[in-house]
């Protein structure tokens, strides 16, 4: 039946969406409905909840904030909270990453990178505009975003908006050196201002992994052909990967970093932008031609600098990677009881995010099988948002190893109903 409510929700359909739980409460990995109903978030909220739903210090931080400051113009203005945060992801992230802009989603950190990347050509006088990009990449739903992202079925209506990328082949097992001469060859054929990448995981374009040594040699080609590397960390940062950051383990600094969803430990919306002093450098000068023209009104709201600093606290006096590693090894537990089974392909890990593909004949994102599998996970009280046939989890830091076994039984129950015998 038709719902009597005014919301427009994000990627819905809302003629075929069945009951929308009414979510009043989180609390650690759970969520609790206004029917009393308890939902285990086993996909973080769309990946943002790091450390679990309302973490105290985080919380704490919020309030404390909202007694001094709330709003002020960010151009031409400054504040403590925005201060001190950028002066601590400066020292996070990889080095050469010294200068932070502020923006409000992931999309929006993509956004600012593509234009930090053409006005540093532009201000440097050489034409470079192609901007690279992965097959199978997703990047957020903004124009650039879109334009970046894989071309499918989320983005062909809004076709005429969109520039056009270069693509390379996604670097699948066994076939990663053709990622790697198309990279080369394409930086041989054009003038490439950028490769924008999302290290070691396509994230929603499936949960599809490759090894840190493609990454590193991704790095070392663009740098040979003095192509500025943009990695957007918008998923895979704040320790989804096993690391901090996944450029981390392929010893990569890029020229940009994009960092959003845990950036607040998922409490609030904020985004940034890390940059080398040299693309800085590209915009500062008296001539105001050079300005770096972007802004939202929001931009560094102290509310939200105020929770990501409490963020990055926690992740400075809590035991953070332990957690990670607890549950990096509860999934490689709960994925080992498929790795065998002929129901699934592709049980794949890495970090504390783990896939796994139900063998139908229907794949792809709009496959029937997905809404079916949501539905089960839901029935079962489970957060678990499958891409098509591919059934991932990536659930807070703070779930127990008894909460994850929980969702492998369900998996595995699940599965029963979906492909029975
Ligand atoms: N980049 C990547 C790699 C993402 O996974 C996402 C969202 O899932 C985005 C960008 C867009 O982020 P947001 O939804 O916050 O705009």
């Amino acid at each position: 039946m038709r719902s009597t409510s005014p919301v427009w929700h994000p990627f819905t359909q809302h003629a075929v969406q069945g009951e929308m739980p009414t979510i009043v409460k989180g609390e650690g990995a759970w969520l609790e409905a206004a029917d009393g109903r308890r939902i285990f978030d086993a996909i973080s909220s769309w990946w943002v909840v790091t450390h679990g739903h309302r973490h105290a210090q985080i919380m704490q931080a919020i309030r404390t904030q909202t007694d001094n400051l709330d709003q002020v113009i960010f151009a031409g203005f400054t504040h403590p909270p925005a201060e001190e945060l950028a002066r601590r992801l400066v020292a996070i992230t990889p080095p050469g990453l010294d200068y932070v802009f502020f923006s409000d989603s992931g999309s929006t950190s993509v956004e600012v990178a593509l234009k930090m990347a053409l006005g540093y050509w532009l201000h440097s006088g050489e034409q470079r505009r192609r901007i690279l990009a992965l097959e199978g990449a997703y990047h957020g739903d903004t124009i650039g975003g879109m334009s970046v992202g894989e071309r499918g079925v989320f983005n062909a209506p809004y076709e005429p908006l969109l520039f056009d990328v270069a693509r390379l082949p996604f670097p699948r097992p066994g076939r990663e050196q053709a990622t790697l001469e198309a990279l080369d060859q394409a930086c041989r054929d054009e003038a490439v201002a950028a490769l924008i990448i999302e290290p070691l995981i396509l994230g929603a374009g499936g949960m599809l992994i490759y090894p840190p040594w493609v990454l590193a040699e991704m790095g070392r080609i663009c740098k040979a052909h003095d192509v500025l590397l943009i990695a957007d960390e918008v998923m895979t940062g704040w320790g989804r990967t096993g690391t901090l950051f996944a450029c981390e383990q392929a010893g990569l600094v890029p020229d940009i970093g994009c960092y959003s969803k845990g950036l607040t430990g998922g409490a609030l919306p904020l985004a940034v932008t890390l940059c080398s002093a040299g693309i800085f450098d590209a915009h500062y000068s008296p001539d105001r031609r050079k300005t770096f023209f972007h802004s939202s009104s929001y931009t560094a709201s102290p509310i939200a600098c105020a929770a990501a600093l409490a963020n990055v606290k926690v992740w400075q006096t809590e035991p953070v990677m332990q957690r990670i590693a607890d549950l990096a090894a509860a999934q490689a537990r709960g994925l080992d009881r498929f790795r065998d089974d002929r129901r699934f392909t592709n049980v794949r890990q890495i970090g504390t995010i783990a896939a796994l593909d139900l063998a139908v004949t229907d794949a792809g994102y709009l496959a029937d099988v997905g809404p079916r599998l949501y539905g089960e996970f839901m029935r079962r009280g489970l957060l678990v948002r499958p891409l098509g046939n591919t059934i991932y989890l990536m659930p807070p830091y703070c779930s127990t190893a008894g909460e994850i076994d929980a969702v492998y039984q369900a998996i595995e129950a699940v599965a029963e109903v979906i492909l029975p015998g």
